[in-house]
């Protein structure tokens, strides 16, 4: 009991489980589930399989359903992939692509993964990966999430362009932190889940 109140202070209870029996109970942190721990080992082998073709110097993409099934792939240019041809048949799909750049997620990448009813979005580089699950309920108006998108590219540009004018940062690193930005306050208004991964 004490370990449970422990855990409990912690606040790490919903990942608790216990085993043992009375007297003897020992607890645990509870592991991910099969089908999560599968689908992440599905997401790996699609990164592998991006790094192979692409060698991260233009994008490509795959699609993985909730099960983790490969249900398309694609090879794209330098910085995009057109999906016009499977945008229709996003919802509920795990959407993986790369970025050569090792920036975050675009403005683009954000209004695909919302208006396509996708469960999440992953963007991989060489040093990160980027995770982006839109809130289940309730979509919000794209009217309103494309003036926001504009409204914050505005501001974190004109925030970060002088400390690149004057040297103090390069245009590649005012870029990582422009887009790290974007995704993080656009999750912060509009819900969902947004998350930056060291590989
Ligand atoms: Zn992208």
């Amino acid at each position: 009991m004490e370990k449970l109140e422990k855990a409990l202070e912690l606040r790490k209870a919903k990942y608790l489980k216990r085993t043992g029996s009375p007297g003897n109970y020992k607890y645990i942190y509870r592991e991910k589930t099969g089908r999560r721990r599968g689908i992440e080992k599905e997401i790996k082998k699609a990164y592998n399989w991006i790094f192979k073709e692409t060698g991260n110097k233009f994008e490509a993409m795959v699609v993985l359903d909730i099960d983790g099934k490969v249900v398309a792939s694609k090879l794209g240019q330098e910085n995009s992939i057109n999906i016009d041809d499977i945008f229709s048949s996003l919802k509920d799909k795990i959407f993986i692509h790369n970025h050569p750049s090792d920036s975050s997620f675009s403005d683009d990448d954000i209004l695909v993964a919302l208006t396509s009813g996708m469960k999440e979005m992953r963007a991989v580089s060489n040093k990160y990966e980027y995770i982006y699950r839109p809130k289940k309920s309730s979509r919000p108006d794209i009217d309103i999430v494309e003036h926001f998108l504009t409204h914050q590219q505005e501001a974190l540009y004109n925030r970060w362009r002088p400390e690149v004018r004057s040297g103090k940062m390069t245009a590649n690193e005012a870029n990582m932190i422009h887009w790290h930005e974007l995704a993080t306050n656009f999750v912060k208004k509009f819900g969902g889940f947004y998350e930056r991964r060291e590989r």
